[in-house]
């Protein structure tokens, strides 16, 4: 069977770099889905499917559900995905337009993951976790094989930090290729840093709220195997405001005509920000994660919230 996630274009970028260097754009926004979450999460519902799985059952507001859904359609698969009631109106339209099935339970993610994990245990219903789970990291690995195809030097790697998922693809993707001494730089926003705080207090900790806009990286908790790669110095991390992504999301759209989520802007306000941190590396592999939580409406309205500040 044929993997459900595309090969994304990889582009050179020029304004990325205010001073020397390269960076290379990996457009995960071009995914069907509009996210990297495709990779992951494609492979564990085609792999279900299979091996003979009746129905899906991912717990997200966010991309790893629309991801669920899309493969879901395609593998003529049933999805359900469990939302948290903070879940907006646009995010279940877009799951319902995939022929999903949305079921909102509890007040935060980790109750909507809670209900969904204990409803697949019950039936024969494949679960989907959005980003801890070492099947779905094999899928987001994905990416770095593609990279090395195009036979393009870099020496470090720059990526948006949620759960710790999409950074364990990488770090396996690397891996894989011998290339483990490679430096990851993991970007989240203030509010949703719940790798750096763990970093910091030298354990995992679980945040008392998610209070950034970048929603798709608002996990409480870092996934283990995360924080012990910040231990062992293959990650380090760094993080901007809600402001500098949101203006990213912005320059992004204006230079590349690309839309992305705040979790996106995230990794590419970044470049800019601590560019003094990324000036020792010849050329950045930046992962354009995307994202299908955002429009031309939130995006103004996140500028006014921002502005009014
Ligand atoms: C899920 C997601 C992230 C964060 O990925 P994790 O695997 O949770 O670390 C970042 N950006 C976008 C657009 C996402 O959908």
């Amino acid at each position: 069977m044929k993997p459900l996630h595309i090969r994304t274009p990889l582009h050179q970028s020029r304004d990325l770099r205010p001073g020397a260097g390269h960076a290379f754009l990996k457009l995960e926004a071009l995914q069907p889905s509009g996210s990297f979450k495709l990779r992951g999460v494609g492979k564990i519902c085609r792999d279900a499917a299979e091996a003979g799985a009746k129905s899906i059952i991912v717990p997200s507001g966010g991309n790893a559900g629309i991801a669920a859904a899309y493969s879901g359609l395609a593998l003529d698969l049933p999805v359900t995905v469990v939302v948290p009631k903070s879940t907006s109106n646009e995010a279940k339209q877009i799951l319902l337009s995939y022929g999903a099935h949305v079921k909102v339970i509890g007040n935060s993610f980790d109750e909507a993951c809670a209900y969904a994990s204990d409803t697949a245990s019950k039936s024969d219903a494949i679960f989907v976790h959005p980003f801890d789970d070492p099947a779905l990291w094999a899928g987001h690995s994905s990416l770095i094989d593609e990279v090395m195809d195009e036979s393009i030097e870099f020496d470090c790697v720059l990526t948006a930090v949620g759960g710790g998922g999409l950074l364990l693809g990488i770090l396996e993707g690397l891996a894989n290729h011998n290339l483990q001494h490679i430096p990851v730089f993991g970007v989240e926003t203030y509010g949703a840093d719940c790798l750096s705080q763990a970093i910091e207090k030298n354990e995992i900790v679980t945040l008392d709220a998610i209070t950034s806009i970048a929603t798709s990286l608002g996990s409480k908790k870092i996934a283990a195997p995360a924080f012990s790669a910040a231990k062992a110095s293959l990650v380090q991390n760094l993080r901007v405001t809600d402001r500098q992504a949101v203006d990213a999301v912005s320059s992004f759209l204006d230079s590349h005509r690309i839309l992305v989520e705040p979790a996106c802007g995230a990794v590419l306000a970044a470049a800019k920000v601590h560019h003094k941190r990324l000036e020792p590396y010849q050329s950045i592999l930046v992962i354009v994660c995307g994202g299908a939580g955002v429009s031309m409406r939130l995006l103004s309205k996140w500028k006014r919230a921002l502005s009014a500040e």
